[in-house]
């Protein structure tokens, strides 16, 4: 090293300041030249001291603009007295470039006199890098136009470049089975849905160990007879647990047939991350799934009456008003009965409400089992049910009901129950072209009354 290029200190002092300190410094004579590199600066830019020693510093940048812009704004004997650090790209031995944030400048001694350029440089490369892995995975974890499974594919390809290993994976685990759910592959060999044996797959070192675990080089490994080098080739690998909910659900994991550089704490975190977001997004698709279930079920809840298990009144009135409209609109036959049960008061006064209720629900079992595919049965209230028939004129109806009628009577309640009879009035109509769902019913209501009038169990029509 250079004792007499910088006049006034000597380079063992500089040597002794410098040497050992955590960030690279670079000392510059004033014609630009090496003079000065500590052991974090030689690091950093893979040179020796003879390598280097003399050299222009022109030979640290990337990009030859920068030397010269830096040696009129920066590095000169006149330069403006400024500290401020600014980011610059710079280029190693070994030709990979990286971006460096630097302070630093001119050196003068108590007597204004220039002595030398000094520059402070930190690698920012990593720190840009996961910067730029936040930005975008907060855009797509916001983003509204993607769908899950765009989502998901996201997150894959983004870890794919970022950590420069082509095929990424998402997988579920279940005992010993690996199924992949979404998969990136430069030559698109896996496809979602293929299973393995856990086993066979690196992820179950994640799975015991329950953590990220990254292999950079395995063939020179401990794990160098793992059964996924043997099957697969796979020379790297970065693999995450994926939590649903606080439950373990699979991996997240990164592979190639290549070894790659050594992975770094950063590495670990980001991959952490990405793997905790599949999980958040997993576990809003389940809600979401599970709430659109929950929908379905209230939907046919409120369609449906609960004691018979008939369409309820609002539900069977839809049904009504539709068959009403699709038959005037195509001249087709509708014929609608309306039904109530003789003396019900008295089974209930008899045998308790409770039997009542379950005359009704026996109702509902026999309709269901009796009824013709596109009749629709549904309770109108109390002990009333209505029932609409498409396509069918009265006597085909009154041979349907007479059916209903038998069987209710020979029921194995009136048994159960001894002197329990079961008896229905109806009033049968066949729609009129001058017709709506109100007058229909209105004039099978008018039947039904005079059914009840004249006796009871029997069938009015017109
Ligand atoms: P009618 O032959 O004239 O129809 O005589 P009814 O006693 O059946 O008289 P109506 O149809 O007017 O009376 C209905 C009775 O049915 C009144 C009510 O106590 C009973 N009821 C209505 N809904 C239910 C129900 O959900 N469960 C039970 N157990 N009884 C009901
Ligand atoms: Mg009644
Ligand atoms: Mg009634």
């Amino acid at each position: 090293m250079a004792n007499d290029t910088l006049s006034g200190l000597d380079s063992q002092t500089l040597a002794h300041v410098f040497e050992h300190i955590d960030m690279a410094v670079v000392i510059a004579t004033l014609e630009r030249k090496v003079v000065f590199m500590n052991a974090a600066a030689r690091t950093l830019f893979r040179y020796s001291n003879e390598e280097i020693y003399n050299q222009s510093t022109a030979q640290l940048y990337a990009d030859e603009e920068d030397f010269v812009r830096l040696g009129q704004e920066r590095f000169n004997t006149n330069a403006a007295d400024t500290k401020e650090p600014y980011v610059v790209r710079y280029i190693n031995a070994a030709g990979e470039s990286f971006q460096g944030q630097t302070s630093g400048g001119l050196i003068k001694n108590s007597q204004d006199k220039p002595l030398f350029f000094v520059a402070i440089i930190q690698d920012d490369s990593a720190r840009l890098a996961a910067e730029e892995v936040l930005n975008r995975l907060h855009s797509i974890t916001s983003s509204r136009q993607l769908t899950y499974s765009e989502r998901i594919q996201a997150i894959l390809e983004l870890g794919t470049s970022h950590f420069g290993l082509p095929i990424g994976i998402f997988s579920k685990i279940s005992g010993e089975q690996y199924v992949i759910q979404q998969v990136v592959h430069p030559e698109d060999t896996l496809k979602p849905g293929m299973t393995f044996e856990l086993g066979g797959t690196y992820c179950s070192l994640v799975y015991q160990a329950n953590d990220v675990q990254g292999f950079s080089h395995v063939s020179e490994s401990q794990i160098a007879t793992h059964p996924c080098f043997e099957n697969f080739g796979l020379e790297a690998y970065l693999g995450a647990p994926v939590f649903v909910d606080g439950e373990r659900y699979g991996t997240l994991n990164f592979s190639s047939i290549c070894p790659t550089r050594a992975f770094i704490r950063q590495d670990i975190e980001i991959l952490r991350l990405l793997a905790e977001w599949v999980g958040h997004d997993v576990a809003r698709e389940q809600d979401f799934k599970a709430l659109e279930t929950a929908h379905d079920q209230m939907e046919v809840l409120a369609n449906t009456d609960s004691l018979t298990g008939l369409a309820s009144r609002s539900c069977i009135e839809q049904a009504l008003r539709d068959q009403v409209t699709f038959a005037l609109k195509y001249s087709k036959e509708l014929t609608v009965a309306i039904m109530d049960f003789d003396h019900f008061k008295s089974v209930n006064d008899r045998f308790g409400h409770h039997v009542g209720d379950e005359v009704l629900a026996h109702f509902g079992d026999l309709v269901s089992l009796m009824g013709r595919k596109g009749d629709f049965y549904g309770r109108w209230g109390g002990e009333e049910f209505i029932a609409l028939f498409p396509d069918t004129k009265v006597a085909g109806v009154l041979i349907a009901l007479n059916r209903l009628m038998d069987s209710l009577r020979q029921s194995d309640l009136s048994k159960q129950y001894h002197g329990l009879t079961l008896t229905l009035s109806i009033g049968v109509t066949e729609m009129l072209s001058s017709d709506n769902a109100e007058t229909i019913v209105q004039r099978a209501d008018q039947l039904l009354y005079q059914a009840k009038a004249q006796g009871r169990d029997q069938i009015q029509h017109d």
